[in-house]
């Protein structure tokens, strides 16, 4: 374990066994909550008053890295996690020839507050709001990149108890490490070697045909597709990507920004319509920093996946890595598109 003045910090250790990397970090444990199962409700309205990311709050997330402001106050913030797994002042160091390999934890972890206002959600955000949090999401993967030990970047929401968040606060996630985690690995040469063969992208040949389908299809526009997938894991998942060949938020100009948002926007007003305040996790795919080159808009789509957690997983897909999926995509795309 990598300690600083006496206290665990965290490491990857490596399991020969799965080929996988565990990320152990004790101090997650000291994380504040107000949200709590059945109490989630209560709670949330308890806890408001000593929340650490509302306005006039900021003294309890020191550090701030970036916000985005209007007319003198803030509207988005990036502030260092707290109670973070991975952080940049360690050194980045392994020991790959002992037998339990191991890596320190390095890397970052930052919390994105996406509004100042405690009790508004994404389904509620207008334009700005969007262009706000897409604009400070940008930031952030542009400046992390700058740092040649992070090789991936991972951004992601947890919406809600039953998604793993622990604070009703609407914010999201960033983390980047100093490897790619296997399943990313594995899926990079899985896309490379299928360009090789085909000189297209494997998710433009995807979305191709899932057009083409038409049934999944909730929504376009000139620069992103809106659909549930054909082989969905999760009841009324779906999928924006980017029909620009671009691969990460890197390469976006003003245009596409914008037009993501509008697709956002569109999808989160049907998702609370259709699912009401359900819990969801909510991941934006970038191209992992490693190699990443002008070639790697070749092989790579940016893309962002919402999975809601309406229904729990169990035994048989921690056993098998399979899920099932009560509800067909045909069915979900054709209950989000209703008019209600
Ligand atoms: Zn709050």
């Amino acid at each position: 374990m990598v300690y600083i003045t006496g206290v665990i910090v965290s490491e990857f250790r490596y399991c020969k066994l799965t080929r996988e990397w565990t990320l152990f970090a004790p101090e997650r444990l000291k994380r504040p909550k107000d949200l709590d199962n059945k109490r989630e409700k209560y709670l949330g309205e308890i806890i408001h008053e000593k929340c650490p990311f509302d306005m006039g709050k900021e003294e309890f997330t020191p550090n701030e890295i970036t916000r985005v402001s209007q007319d003198g106050k803030w509207k988005c913030r990036v502030v260092p996690n707290l109670y973070n797994a991975l952080s940049v002042d360690i050194p980045s160091v392994s020991n790959k020839d002992s037998y339990f390999e191991k890596h320190s934890g390095f890397g970052a972890h930052e919390v994105v507050i996406e509004t100042p206002n405690h009790d508004k959600q994404i389904w509620e955000y207008d334009y700005n709001d969007l262009i706000n949090y897409f604009t400070i999401l940008q930031e952030r993967a542009i400046n992390l990149k700058k740092d040649d030990r992070l090789e991936y970047l991972s951004i992601f929401k947890n919406q809600g108890e039953a998604a793993g968040a622990s604070m009703s606060h609407s914010h999201s996630q960033i983390m980047a490490l100093p490897f790619l985690p296997k399943k990313i690995s594995d899926e990079i040469e899985y896309k490379k070697s299928y360009f090789e063969k085909h000189q297209r992208a494997l998710l433009d040949d995807l979305v191709y045909e899932e057009i083409n389908h038409e049934k999944n299809i909730i929504a376009q526009n000139s620069e992103f597709v809106l659909y549930c997938p054909y082989a969905s894991q999760f009841a009324f998942e779906a999928k924006i990507v980017s029909k620009k060949r671009l691969s990460s938020l890197i390469e976006f100009n003003k245009s596409d920004l914008s037009a993501l948002c509008d697709i956002t926007k569109e999808y989160f007003s049907k998702f609370y319509t259709t699912l009401g305040e359900v819990s969801f996790n909510m991941i934006i795919n970038n191209a992992p920093y490693k190699e990443y080159n002008y070639k790697t808009r070749d092989y790579y789509r940016f893309n962002i996946e919402i999975k809601p957690r309406i229904f729990k997983q169990a035994g048989f897909e921690q056993g098998s890595n399979m899920n099932i999926n009560v509800i067909l995509p045909e069915t979900a795309t054709k209950i989000y598109k209703e008019d209600r």
